[in-house]
């Protein structure tokens, strides 16, 4: 059922190779939001879902001018010359809000569902319209219900398509590498939470924000977790060595074969797991040097 027009993007960190737009399911179709980077891959996923010509618009890319143009061609071309119902955010960061003034720009003033993260959501250029856990959005055909899955971002939102028993994950769960935890807004602990219940869901499909739809979803969430339970090892055992530690020091030693323009990403992760160790507990920070307790 996979259709592919248009240009087919390359990421070029990981080699992935992304459609312009796509159907992927008689409720669910994708238009690429054409913003690629090391942390975006080939960019962000934007979904139509609905069985009708006005399905739902759930994440809007970053406000990149071509996006806008793919997803009037995709309404044409995947959904009966449709237009969009509502916008239904998963988040505030601005590669997922950057395009709902160019949503508003085209095709008028649209009703955009959001978790409210007050001084975040400025990007969205308009009033939202406030969800949380819990809350279900039915357009034709479809249920989408609003799980609450802190940890990447406090007002992140995952939405369960009960129809398919599917999960959009946003930037919780990703096609292609890994989420990053960012250490000031960011919690880990809350993020591994995030993880074991979306693990309890009956589900059969994730489609992420970035990079391609997941079929095998529990070994994913699986895999996740794994990772990140290594890495808190890892900074564990770096720890133990010589403490006390900076962190630069650690991430030299963790991310040795990661290269060097990514370390300050990494710094960021060790800082987020040093930050959730130190609420349990288990590490203690003296003059930005750090120690196991
Ligand atoms: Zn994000």
């Amino acid at each position: 059922m996979e259709k592919q027009p248009g240009r087919i993007v390359t990421d070029s960190m990981i080699g992935l190779k992304m459609p312009d737009f796509a159907r992927h399911s008689e409720r669910v179709a994708t238009v690429l939001g054409h913003n690629p980077s090391p942390f975006t891959g080939p960019g962000t996923n934007t979904w139509l879902v609905g069985s009708s010509d006005r399905p739902l618009l759930l994440d809007t890319g970053q406000g990149v001018p071509i996006w806008i143009d793919l997803l009037d061609t995709a309404l044409k071309d995947l959904c009966r010359r449709g237009t969009i119902d509502r916008i239904v955010l998963t988040h505030a960061h601005v590669d997922h809000i950057g395009g709902v003034k160019q949503v508003r720009e085209k095709y008028g003033e649209h009703r955009v569902l959001k978790m409210p993260w007050p001084g975040h959501d400025a990007p969205a250029g308009g009033p939202l319209e406030e969800i949380g856990h819990g809350a279900t959005v039915r357009a034709e055909g479809v249920t989408l219900r609003a799980i609450h899955t802190p940890g990447h971002a406090p007002d992140h939102l995952c939405y369960y398509l009960e129809e398919e028993k599917a999960l959009f994950t946003g930037d919780v769960v990703l096609g292609a590498g890994t989420t990053v935890i960012p250490d000031d807004t960011g919690d880990l602990g809350q993020y591994m939470d995030s993880l074991q219940r979306l693990l309890q869901l009956d589900l059969e499909t994730i489609y992420p924000a970035h990079g391609p739809v997941i079929r095998k979803p529990k070994e994913k969430i699986r895999e996740y977790i794994a990772h990140r339970e290594l890495r808190e090892r890892q900074v564990l055992d770096a720890l133990a060595d010589h403490a006390p530690h900076e962190v630069m020091a650690m991430v030299k030693k963790i991310y040795a074969d990661v290269p060097e323009y990514l370390h300050p990403a990494a710094a960021s992760s060790v800082r987020s797991h040093l930050k959730k160790l130190g609420k349990e507990g288990r590490v203690a920070e003296h003059e930005h040097r750090w120690s196991l307790n």
